[in-house]
Order: C-alpha cells, then sequence, then structure tokens
C-alpha cells in the first residue's frame, strides 16, 4: 500500500495521544455530571478541568466558557440578535461580517438576511479597517447603536491572520461587540481572548488535534448574556446550552488544548520551517506557482496556491493516488468544488481561483511529508508540461 501522508489539517488534525488518552478515561467514568454522587461528580471534574485548559489557550476565565457541539454550533450560538449586556437588553439591530469568513458565519446565523452586511477585505486577504469604521459610522448616524462584528482571527483558506484587536476598538467606539472566529488560530499563533479584545470567541477541538464535534464558545465577560440560547431544555453550560454533556469530547478537547498551549512556542516556528521549504520547493518546481496571501501576516502551517492550467480536481485526485491528501480551497461539505469566495473577495481572477490547492500542516507534519508531497507534485507537473518554465497567460 502507498505510504500516505497527510497535509489536510486546516480541515481536520490528527487527534494528538495526550486527546486520545483522556477521552479513553472519560469514556471509562460512568457518571453524568449532573449527578450529585461519586460517579457524577468525577465526570463532572473532567469537564471542568476540560473547562480550565480550554479556558487557559486562550487566557480565558474558565466559568465564560460554554462547550458546543463544535465551531459552527458554537458561531450560531453567537451571531444572534439577542445578547444582553448588563442592563442593555435591547436587540443587536446588525451583524457585520468579514467577506472571507468560513460558511458557518456567513450564513448570519440567527440574523434576518435583510440585517446582514459584509466588509470586503484588500488584495491580501485582509479586512478593510476603514471599510468597516465607515460604515459602522453610517449606522450610528442613522440611529443603529447596537452592531454585532464577526471577524475571524485566522483564515481556513489562505491562513491570513486578521487585525483583529485594531478592529475591536473601532466596533466598540461603535458601541458594538465584536465576535472572533478563531478556530483555525488557537493553538497555532497566540490567541488570547483580552489581547485580541474579543467579545466572543469560537473555539473548535478537531483543528487542534482534540475530537470531532466538541468546541466551544467563550465570553469576555459575564455581562454578556444570551437569553434565547440555540438549546434549550435542562441548565447545562450555565442555561447556554442544554443537554448531557459529551464528556469523552470536552476531555478530548481539554487535553488537546492544553498541549497545544504547552508547544505553541515550539509548533508555530517548526511548522514555518517546513512551510518555508515547501514554498520554496513549489517555486523551484513551479516558478509561476501563485501563492495567496504572502503579502499579509499568515498562520505558519498553511499555504494557498494557484498554478496556471492545472484544474484543483485533477491535482487533488492525482495527488491522492500518490498518497497525498491535500485540498482545494476549503474543504467541500457536499463533495463538490465551489469557487472560493474568499479568493473571490480577495479579487483574485476566476481561473487562477478553481486552480487553488491547499496544503496545510499540524502538529504530526515532518519534513518527509514534505519531500513527499514535493516529489508527487513534481511529477504532476511534468505530467502537464508546467515544471521549471513560465506558463504566462
Ligand atoms: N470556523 C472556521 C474558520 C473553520 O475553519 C471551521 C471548520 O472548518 C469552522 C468554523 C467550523 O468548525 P466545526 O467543524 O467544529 O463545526
Amino acid at each position: 500500500m502507498t505510504e500516505r501522508v497527510y497535509l489536510d489539517w486546516n480541515a481536520t488534525a490528527r487527534l494528538r495521544p495526550e486527546a486520545r488518552a483522556a477521552m479513553a478515561a472519560c469514556l471509562d467514568e460512568i457518571g453524568n455530571p449532573s449527578s450529585v454522587h461519586a460517579e457524577g461528580r468525577a465526570a463532572r471534574r473532567m469537564v471542568e478541568a476540560a473547562r480550565d485548559a480550554v479556558a487557559g489557550l486562550v487566557g480565558a476565565d474558565a466559568a465564560l466558557v460554554t462547550f458546543t457541539s463544535g465551531g459552527t454550533e458554537a458561531n450560531m450560538l453567537a451571531l444572534t440578535p439577542s445578547i444582553e449586556a448588563g442592563s442593555d437588553k435591547a436587540p443587536r439591530e446588525r451583524l457585520m461580517l468579514s467577506a472571507i469568513e468560513h460558511p458557518s458565519v456567513l450564513c448570519g446565523g440567527r440574523f434576518q438576511a435583510e440585517t446582514v452586511e459584509q466588509i470586503p477585505v484588500n488584495e491580501n486577504g485582509v479586512i478593510e479597517l476603514d471599510a468597516l469604521r465607515e460604515r459602522l459610522g453610517a449606522l450610528t448616524r442613522s440611529g443603529i447603536r447596537r452592531p454585532l462584528v464577526s471577524i475571524m482571527h485566522a483564515n481556513n483558506e489562505t491562513g491570513t491572520v486578521q487585525p483583529v484587536s485594531e478592529a475591536a476598538d473601532i466596533v466598540h467606539e461603535a458601541g458594538g461587540f465584536l465576535h472572533v472566529d478563531a478556530v483555525q488560530s488557537a493553538g497555532r499563533i497566540p490567541c488570547d481572548i483580552k489581547t485580541l479584545k474579543a467579545d466572543l470567541l469560537t473555539l473548535s477541538a478537531h483543528k487542534l488535534g482534540g475530537p470531532k464535534g466538541v468546541g466551544a464558545l467563550l465570553r469576555r465577560t459575564d455581562a454578556l448574556h444570551f437569553p434565547n440560547p440555540l438549546i434549550k431544555g435542562g441548565g447545562q453550560e450555565r442555561g447556554l446550552r442544554a443537554g448531557t454533556e459529551n464528556v469523552a469530547g470536552i476531555g478530548g478537547f481539554g487535553a488537546a488544548a492544553q498541549a497545544a498551549s504547552v508547544l505553541l512556542g515550539e509548533e508555530g516556528p517548526r511548522l514555518s520551517a517546513l512551510r518555508e521549504r515547501l514554498e520554496t520547493g513549489l517555486k523551484t518546481i513551479c516558478p509561476d506557482a501563485v501563492i495567496f496571501g504572502t503579502k499579509g501576516i499568515r498562520v505558519t502551517n498553511t499555504t494557498l496556491f494557484s498554478v496556471r492550467g492545472v484544474k484543483a480536481e485533477t491535482a487533488l485526485i492525482t495527488l491522492d493516488l500518490n498518497g497525498v491528501a491535500v485540498s482545494s480551497g476549503s474543504a467541500c461539505s457536499s463533495g463538490k468544488v465551489q469557487p472560493s469566495h474568499v479568493l473571490a473577495a480577495m479579487g483574485v481572477e476566476p481561473a487562477l481561483a478553481r486552480g487553488a490547492i491547499r496544503v496545510s500542516l499540524g502538529w504530526a507534519s515532518t519534513a518527509r511529508d514534505i519531500e513527499i508531497f514535493l516529489d508527487a507534485w513534481k511529477k504532476l507537473a511534468e505530467s502537464l508540461g508546467k515544471v521549471g518554465r513560465s506558463i504566462a497567460a
């Protein structure tokens, strides 16, 4: 069997051994965390230890972590007009999003479509802060004083990091709240809720080496309250998310968050060096390769590139047959490769955008993975006559 090389960590990461061990321990614990007996209290301790670890990853208060079924649910919980801020119980009247958000944010959550608007990004995939300031100013002048703004920390396709704390200053000045989808940044770059000045922050376990199907929404302060949570019923998660907790998932999330926090200082530079090798090798094989987002700041694990005349679908299938798993732009949940809204927002011409291939690395990626990818890419490029020459127009 061909040796497999997994380079699609932005779609999902390999489970960390610490997470697997924590999940096994949780699965062996019979108790329901809501039960008062010793078994219940043991399960509760596991959930609360994980809550501490997840909060620790982003410098948050553990009491303000709400576990969910993943990043998508956390985004849906956050993006609602009904957010109370202390005694201010009036609804949020407008939702503003960067044009490059993940579909789980781009859909607008629980806002009516006509109350959602997008803020453009520049050609480097970075939000236009002047446009944000201008739009918020126009809203204030028209009497709308309670916007909710959602800006992702790192983009899942390009890896571009957004100027979140600068955006927060603008949003707060306009009386708004800022939600930050940190699914692709947490555990990869420093992601402190206070430094980012985020009011709400979304995390997902499976992007940082935890299990799939668990995530969290974190609040900066207890004054922010959701009177109308997505899932109602029991009082779990302080009334913000009913239902018996996914103890094993949460335990795995906590262990992965802890491992990611401890290793952050090492993994970032290590992955950065691997990516440098990848991008240099790619440019040597195909000098015309366009790597997107390089003029902005990127998380250290992501490369999105295109070579004119190479179709992403063909490349993905050929690489897969040669044992290499990568992705075309964002993962296609429907099995259909959709044109990337991120590259469109950056003004990339459709023909080039359609060829975009994403290579993303993670905690278990090695130098050998990169060499195998480059060998497979070279073979593919040779077969298409794209090696070592300029392929203009
Ligand atoms: N936000 C971003 C930026 C993502 O990349 C993803 C997953 O790809 C999500 C949210 C959704 O997270 P989950 O898969 O946990 O629902």
